[in-house]
């Protein structure tokens, strides 16, 4: 385009051109780099605006975005169903080394319901607040959030030009937040997974609202109590013993005599909330109905309560049991109890019969190298907790695989659950720095675990 001729001009022309690129190069990085993160944020809104809220999840509309995402990222996708209409996303980073065991990377696609008129910005809608730079929805914490930063942090590792020597796994699974038992449940029972020869999970942990993120290595598991009393029906206005409500409101007082005890062990400051174990009534059922209520003059034949219980892996199940029998229960005083989800009660242990806990201190290789990776990225670990309620490692770890609950979320009140669930567009950013530190310190890690030298053994 110059030509020779004009050589004048065109020195000046390249001066011209050479001083616009002086200019123009700093402006124009910072722009790419905020179109960067501006279209990291965009994908996580677009996650969390699907709507996956039980009862009704739209999975397959997750699917469809967590599908383009994994192409995107040449991953390869299975879609498995083991109970229809409930589809679990596989996706595979292949491994230099596939002798060694893969890390796995889970999360849950559906969210619990929102009371809408409650939350100050539409749950499903993902609006980020210009002023603070929270992003609010159902899911931005619990547990969207995670999911889709183990794709971004995978992005990036590629984008640098990574390898992983480890397979990485990610799963996104199906109804975590109805017990999992047409989702992870499934597929941890299933030869797909047996074949993964998965060594590590990481799955959801719970915000901090201090600097140092919580990290989880078992959890309590939940009992739920029925106890019923019965007793002779009689009048209103007669005092009587043995009465069924009698009877059960002296349970109800034993129960909570216990619940207070645990509660105290809490507010002394010496025990976490997830190393005691905690009693809360759910239910109480009583009275004989009339058209206008209940009947006044007739003291019912049956009385009953409902009780969510969650037990540390720690704790003593038989002296439990005992305190149900004997104390709570007691066939002396006409009751009768019934311990729903029976088989997550009767699972305290794994296969091998060990309390359902992955080891946290330097025993555990995955916990050194996930500690050391968080510092690498500037993060802090807390002291490893027990997580109060039930989450899907839980399948994971009766398998006696180490599973680690962590979501990346510092300086974030905990809101799972709640009314205006958020997450502020920074953190979430930080845990994607967070996530490439750990995925790239487990699938490098080139040395057998335990595991894989007595399975040689065997
Ligand atoms: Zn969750």
């Amino acid at each position: 385009m110059i030509g020779a001729s004009h050589h004048c001009q065109s020195l000046h022309y390249l001066a011209f051109l050479v001083a616009g690129l002086l200019l123009s190069l700093p402006t124009g990085t910072i722009t790419a780099k905020a179109e960067d993160s501006s279209s990291i944020i965009s994908r996580f809104q677009e996650y969390l605006r699907i709507n996956t809220a039980q009862p009704n999840p739209s999975y397959y509309e997750a699917a469809d975005f967590i599908s383009s995402q994994a192409k995107s990222l040449s991953l390869d996708l299975q879609i498995l169903e083991f109970v229809k209409r409930k589809p679990l996303l596989l996706l595979k980073w292949a491994g230099k080394n596939p002798a060694l065991s893969s890390i796995l990377l889970n999360s849950h696609t559906d969210v619990v319901p929102a009371e809408h008129h409650k939350w100050n910005h539409p749950p499903f809608e993902a609006h980020l607040d210009p002023s603070t730079g929270h992003i609010y929805a159902r899911g931005s914490q619990d547990m969207k959030c995670v999911g889709i930063q183990y794709l971004e942090a995978i992005r990036k590792l590629q984008a640098s030009g990574f390898r992983p020597l480890r397979t990485v796994y990610l799963t996104f699974v199906p109804d975590e937040e109805i017990g999992g038992h047409d989702g992870v449940e499934k597929l941890a029972d299933s030869d797909t997974f047996r074949n993964m020869n998965v060594g590590i999970v990481l799955d959801e942990g719970l915000a901090s609202p201090t600097e140092n993120y919580r990290v989880f290595y078992g959890e309590r598991s939940p009992w739920w109590l029925v106890i019923k009393a019965t007793g002779a029906p009689g009048h209103g206005a007669k005092l009587y013993d043995n009465t069924a409500m009698e009877n059960l409101l002296k349970s109800i007082e034993s129960i909570r005599r216990f619940r207070a005890s645990q509660f105290d062990l809490i507010k002394s400051g010496h025990f976490a909330e997830g190393e005691v174990t905690s009693v809360n009534m759910v239910f109480l059922k009583a009275g004989t109905p009339s058209p206008t209520g209940f009947v006044m003059n007739l003291q019912p034949s049956e009385a009953s309560a409902g009780f969510d219980i969650r037990v540390p892996p720690t704790a003593d199940e038989a002296a439990l049991e005992q305190r149900i029998l004997e104390e709570w229960a007691p066939a002396s005083r006409n009751m009768t109890f019934e311990l729903g989800q029976f088989k997550q009660r009767a699972t305290m242990h794994d296969k091998y019969g060990k309390p359902l806990i992955t080891s946290s201190d330097s025993s555990n290789p995955w916990w050194r190298l996930l500690e050391k990776a968080v510092n690498d990225a500037n993060g802090k670990l807390a002291k490893p907790e027990i997580f109060p309620a039930a989450t899907d490692s839980r399948y994971f770890r009766e398998l006696g695989l180490p599973a680690i609950g962590f979501s990346p979320m510092a300086n974030t009140p905990v809101l799972l659950h709640d009314h205006n669930e958020f997450l502020n567009k920074d953190e979430y950013l930080r845990g994607i720095s967070i996530y490439e530190s750990i995925i790239k310190a487990y699938a490098s890690y080139d040395e057998p675990t335990k595991d894989e030298s007595s399975r040689d053994e065997l």
